[in-house]
């Protein structure tokens, strides 16, 4: 059944005022006390998460059995370019990641149980159930918000049961929920590489060992531990995206740094990879005389969705939940921290669709609001459901 209007026009006015004021990563104060002021006056419990903005709100926190829904509160260093009314007010910050969105679906979600609208299952123990959600700050940033949240006592008193968390998706239409059971995004780590060793004048490189050239043939070879050391069944890239070598026309430098990402699908398989990859890269600038300095900087893990939760929502979904159009979607390279919960907690990152349009991370990104309600309609299906709880109607 569709949202009442006034929950929508609440989301969207919540989603409009954390657009306008958009806060960089581990510095969203202000987002963290204006959705804290907003939702103590619903009647909920607030838990801050020391040392960071990341907080949780709680439904029944007397409950013993939680679900937990996840909203970023970060935005990104872009200079918005849209002419929309609401545009960021804060010069060369945006929301460009939707996760304005995502506060906004929890916010309705929020007042959908305030105002009664959304309600959780009553087997005859209501008492017992409950709701966190988590607001997490600096998921844009390494090493991510997730980690403080999921090692503190606060989130291990409502540990949810399961985990859910949308993310806006303008490659799908408005209506569309996207669903990819198991291993979903990729891991992604960070690399930095230096080649170095004996620079000196351009037109006498016998003299040097041209640690340009050592370095441009560990780019190459680096892809053949993508490509032949790593089993084909498994996706991964290895992308190197920054080449750095002052030197001039005439001046071979002494060293070259560089950095990249490695992503891919399975946690040993990363394993195998960073090993191949300082191997390679060591190895390759050897035999030419250089060394390299390989420092691969841990990321996110893989996102896997769990399977049996993941098929069970869809069904539902697609039986209850009529402005929603349930699709399979493909899986990704792109990585998220939604990843660490789903470790440990049976999780289901699902794509919103918000209207096919400019990129997640562009200056002109702008999703359609409506998505808002179609979300907020598949939580409130959702939340009806003791099945969610872990506990099968007992
Ligand atoms: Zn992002
Ligand atoms: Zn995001």
């Amino acid at each position: 059944m569709p949202i009442a209007q006034s929950i929508f026009r609440y989301a969207q006015a919540v989603r409009r005022r954390v657009h306008a004021h958009p806060e960089l990563s581990a510095q969203e104060w202000h987002t963290a006390s204006y959705l804290q002021a907003e939702l103590a006056a619903l009647g909920w419990s607030l838990v801050t998460i020391p040392e960071t903005p990341s907080f949780l709100a709680v439904w029944n926190p007397r409950g013993e059995r939680f679900i937990g829904y996840r909203a970023e509160l970060d935005a990104l260093p872009i200079a918005e370019a849209t002419d929309l009314p609401y545009a960021s007010e804060n010069a060369g910050v945006m929301h460009a990641c939707g996760h304005d969105m995502h506060m906004a679906i929890a916010m309705g979600l929020a007042k959908m149980l305030a105002e009664g609208s959304a309600v959780l299952p009553t087997y005859g123990d209501a008492a017992s159930y409950g709701v966190v959600l988590v607001f997490e700050s600096s998921e844009e940033l390494l090493p991510g918000g997730a980690p403080a949240i999921l090692a503190s006592s606060e989130f291990a008193r409502y540990r949810p049961r399961s985990i859910f968390a949308f993310h806006a998706d303008p490659s799908l239409a408005t209506g569309q929920i996207g669903f990819h059971p198991g291993a979903f995004m990729a891991s992604c780590d960070e690399l930095y590489i230096t080649v170095a060793g004996q620079g000196g004048h351009g037109a006498m490189p016998h003299l040097t060992t041209d640690p340009v050239l050592a370095a441009a043939h560990v780019v190459v070879a680096l892809q053949a531990v993508r490509a032949r050391m790593l089993p084909p069944f498994t996706p991964s890239v290895l992308t190197i995206g920054r080449v750095e070598a002052s030197g001039a026309t005439n001046v071979i430098p002494h060293e070259v740094k560089m950095q990249g990402t490695f992503r891919t699908h399975d946690e040993e398989v990363r394993r195998q990879a960073h090993a191949r990859i300082a191997t390679v890269a060591e190895r390759v600038a050897e035999s030419m005389g250089n060394t390299a300095q390989v420092e691969i900087r841990h990321g996110y893990p893989v996102l896997v969705n769990a399977p049996d939760l993941c098929q069970w929502v869809k069904r539902q979904l697609s039986a209850e939940c009529e402005n929603a159009e349930c699709v399979e979607v493909p899986m990704r390279m792109t990585a998220d921290d939604f990843a660490y919960y789903a470790q440990q907690i049976p999780g289901l990152y699902l794509r919103l669709g918000v209207g096919v349009g400019a990129g997640l991370h562009t200056s002109t990104f702008s999703p359609d609001e409506q998505a808002l309600g179609v979300a907020l309609s598949a939580l409130q299906v959702l939340c009806q459901h003791a099945e969610l709880w872990g506990s099968r109607g007992t």
